[in-house]
């Protein structure tokens, strides 16, 4: 149920097989997506207005995970590892900056975090693009946060959430995360956002989503087999995974390398990110997949280098930011957790960055205009949004 990884590098609920077979081809749309055989119960609720609660609970249902109730996780365990730590991916081709070397440092004693802020805001002035990216066992308001990564294209800091609490948020890396005149990269930021607001009561904000960036690249690809083409209503574009993107676009072995090695030592639901010391493959896995960003990002940029296009990204990527947050409860169904792209998120031009919400679909529990669903559906109050059905037939 529970990905490791949402950023796509245990690909959901599904297999990669499944998910990823296709992104050129047509039939490959009528592929993929398995029945999930825990098909949570429909728990009646719509999109609400977040509330900044450390944690809400499910009503009448069990945790997914056994929180400490005490409060975040701000216990100290032990000493970590040496804070100050090189990894160095190398790239195929410059970074937009031309620094093939790049370096990371762990925060984990409070008198280290006012610096390690500071050179952010500092490095990131320059063209205030940053970063960011969540490392936890589960990642979202039901699990626990291990590291928050922010990164430049210089350096990379690995805040230790686990060791440090919420005093790094209070010091100022909320202030930083919120801040709406810096862009944040991130690669798919649901589920941080989630767990980002519900157990730190941070609001991400300004955020460029790398994943939603790729499918607008891909609309101008003109190589690609969509290209121009004007595809039908029932057609659901499918969302890839960042180790997918660092492949395609990217390449870089070394990259790949450290993911690789990282993987497998995550545990079930991501559970080794909690233990301390955090082994050194982590924790270069952690600033592997933060670093790259930026490269995958001077890859995709080109897509959105209109005003129209950016602010397409800006609208999908605030949407992106809010589907997971703004549900007063998680279900963690397959008509949360799957390899589509939700309905609406992205919208089709910059002309249509508002929609009404006046009916509820059943499946995600979103709300869509009314023209959105046929009468029939309305009638039996079956209504799905298109995204829904496309599981339902088990594509
Ligand atoms: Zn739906």
């Amino acid at each position: 149920m529970a990905n490791t990884d949402p950023k796509g590098d245990i690909d959901y609920v599904l297999s990669d097989a499944l998910v990823f077979i296709s992104d050129e081809e047509d039939q490959g749309i009528q592929r993929g997506v398995k029945r999930s055989a825990e098909d949570a119960a429909l728990v009646q609720e719509d999109q609400v207005k977040p509330t900044p609660a450390k944690r809400l609970e499910i009503d009448g249902e069990p945790s997914k995970v056994e929180l400490d109730e005490s409060g975040p996780p701000n216990q100290v365990d032990k000493p970590a590892e040496p804070s100050q730590t090189t990894v160095t991916p190398k790239t195929t081709e410059p970074s937009p900056a031309g620094h093939k070397e790049k370096t990371y440092t762990l925060v984990d004693q409070e008198s280290e975090i006012k610096q390690a802020l500071a050179n952010l805001r500092e490095c990131s002035e320059a063209n205030s693009l940053l970063a960011v990216d969540c490392e936890a066992e589960k990642l979202g308001r039901d699990g626990k946060l291990s590291l928050v990564a922010v990164a430049t294209e210089r350096h990379t800091y690995l805040f230790d959430i686990k060791t440090l609490g919420a005093k790094v948020f209070d010091e100022g890396l909320r202030h930083l995360l919120q801040d709406p005149n810096r862009e944040k990269l991130m690669f798919d930021c649901r589920s941080d956002s989630d767990c980002l607001w519900h157990l730190y009561a941070v609001k991400l904000t300004n955020v460029l989503d790398l994943q939603l960036m790729q499918i607008i690249h891909q609309e101008s690809d003109k190589s690609h087999p969509y290209y121009g083409r004007v595809m039908p209503r029932d057609f659901q574009r499918r969302i890839k995974g960042f180790k997918k993107c660092l492949e395609h676009y990217v390449d870089d072995q070394n990259f790949a390398r450290i993911k690789n090695s990282g993987l497998p030592l995550m545990g079930k639901d991501g559970v080794n990110w909690m233990k301390r010391p955090l082994i050194k493959q982590l924790l270069e896995y952690a600033a592997v997949d933060v670093q790259g960003f930026f490269p995958l990002y001077c890859k995709l940029k080109s897509a959105v280098d209109t005003p129209s296009a950016k602010k397409r990204l800006q609208v999908g990527s605030q949407r992106y930011l809010d589907l997971y947050q703004s549900k007063s409860v998680r279900i963690y169904d397959k008509y949360e957790l799957n390899a589509f792209l939700p309905w609406r998120v992205l919208p089709d031009s910059v002309n249509e960055t508002f929609y009404r919400q006046e009916v509820t679909c059943t499946g995600c529990k979103r709300r869509f205009p009314r023209s959105d669903f046929t009468k029939t559906q309305l009638r039996l109050g079956s209504q799905k949004c298109p995204v829904c059905k496309k599981i339902d037939k088990g594509c």
